[in-house]
């Protein structure tokens, strides 16, 4: 690479660093390699970067996918972060559990909730390529722009930086800026081949953000690789391996918690099913009886049953049989089911299906449609007071209920109404009832109502 000073600053942040002697391998004189003919290695000011090179990208993606394709190691399908189920030694995403979840998602992050905190500055460039008379030696031209031939003949040019746009085409400024520079350093012997544009995930400081979330250990970044960064890339895949299957320290400064050095909390993520879960998991203990009256996915009764242990008995009810099934499997794979007992039938006739001797410690419902599979298949207003009333009944002193509403679902909103109803005529004597409302007071979210008994 020639690499030219556009301006002082530059040729004074060389000064300095060229007395590095780490660099002393890398670099040389301007005049130590074929130059192309517009540059003059006496006049212009610079210096030669030995052993450089360009790594075509676009193939080297290609490439890999199509590798991990063949391995059955990649999908592709429409990402919703809020399909992601963090617990407590996994991470969930549809069918499918990890030890982690990785985020690497580019400029897009910018919309990971849990990363909202990381300062991205995305920009973008615009890029294209050229062909040209003017013959140009193996060597890639840069004077705060550059030129680099390739193998197929064309130049490879760029790149701008735009910090209003996050679009992948390229702007009409960006393209004039590099025609600027074009006719300015090649005259007017080159013609566009193609133009395109990128987004680069740069953050404020130029490092890349990688490492743990501060609070959610099993949530990761890989990301942030702008300009700079992004040559490091290989470097830091082999830190972050080392880090979570070899202990090793990732270095201090590109960690996401260093943006939270002022302890500013972001808000916690605020999920319904999550604060239930919470909230139930305080109130029980190894060898308790618990009922999920909504198995589902059995997201539930997995963390139910987890909790109880082989000497607890969890229960789970469920009119659809595709539920159970997959709540079976689920607890199949956990080794939980020695503890569990799967009812088909509805909750509605709790009662008749869980022997009257039995208390429980915890019940818990998630109302609503099963996610995944049929929505019209939904939970009912009078078999679920039904339930509640049934459940209350044979709920332990001390024990809690706990039921997630979705106002905000089709039908949802007559059932939350009549289960607030229900909850307001309980004797306030026995029982302690509690709404946990979103913070940000939206009237549509699912939101935990509970009820203890004293
Ligand atoms: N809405 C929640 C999931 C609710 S799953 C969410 O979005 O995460 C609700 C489950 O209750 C479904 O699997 C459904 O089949 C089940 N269900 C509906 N009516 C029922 C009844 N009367 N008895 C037992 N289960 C019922």
């Amino acid at each position: 690479i020639a690499r030219l000073f556009a301006n002082d600053q530059e040729r004074s942040i060389w000064r300095k660093k060229s007395l590095d002697p780490a660099y002393a391998r890398w670099i040389a004189p301007l005049s130590s390699i074929a130059l192309p003919e517009f540059v003059n290695a006496e006049n212009d000011d610079g210096f030669a970067i030995n052993g450089s090179g360009y790594l075509d990208m676009p193939l080297l993606l290609d490439t890999i996918q199509a590798d991990l394709k063949q391995s059955n190691a990649l999908i592709e399908t429409e990402f919703d972060y809020a399909e992601i189920d963090v617990q407590e030694k996994h991470v969930a995403w549809r069918d499918r559990s990890a030890s982690f979840a990785i985020f690497c998602e580019g400029h897009l992050a910018t919309s990971n909730p849990w990363f909202s905190f990381a300062p991205y500055k995305p920009a973008k460039g615009v890029i294209g390529k050229i062909t040209t008379d003017i013959q140009f030696p193996d060597t890639a031209f840069i004077k705060k722009h550059f030129l680099i031939p390739r193998h197929d003949q064309s130049i490879s040019v760029g790149a701008t930086y735009n910090w209003d746009q996050q679009d992948d085409s390229p702007d009409k400024e960006g393209i004039t800026e590099l025609e600027t520079f074009l006719t300015k350093t090649l005259g007017d012997s080159w013609q566009w081949v193609s133009t395109d544009a990128g987004v680069r995930p740069a953050t404020a400081g130029a490092k890349p953000i990688i490492g743990p979330h501060p609070r959610d250990s099993r949530i990761l970044s890989f990301n942030g690789f702008g300009s700079k960064g992004s040559t490091q890339t290989p470097f830091f895949a082999q830190a972050l391996h080392d880090f979570l299957w070899k202990d090793a320290e990732l270095p201090a400064g590109v960690l996401p918690s260093r943006f939270l050095k002022k302890q500013v909390a972001e808000p916690k993520r605020w999920i319904a099913v999550e604060i239930a879960r919470d909230r139930t998991l305080e109130r029980i203990k190894t060898g308790d009886t618990v009922i999920d009256a909504t198995a589902g996915n059995g997201h539930d009764t997995l963390w139910l049953a987890q909790k109880v242990g082989p000497t607890g008995t969890a229960y789970a009810f469920d009119i659809q049989k595709k539920a159970i099934e997959k709540t079976r499997t689920r607890l199949e794979k956990a080794n939980c089911s020695e503890q569990a007992i799967l009812i088909h039938d509805s909750h509605a006739n709790l009662a008749g299906q869980i022997p009257s001797t039995v208390q429980a410690n915890a019940i818990v419902f998630n109302l609503g449609y099963l996610p995944g599979g049929d929505r019209t298949v939904v939970t009912q207003t009078e078999s679920t007071i039904a339930a509640l009333d049934q459940s209350l009944a044979i709920l332990k002193p001390g024990g809690i209920l706990s039921v997630v509403l979705y106002p905000g679902h089709h039908g949802g909103n007559d059932e939350t109404a009549a289960v607030l109803k229900w909850s307001r005529q309980l004797d306030p004597e026995i029982f302690d009832v509690e709404t946990v409302n979103h913070p940000a007071g939206i009237e549509e979210s699912p939101f935990p109502l509970f009820v203890v008994k004293r």
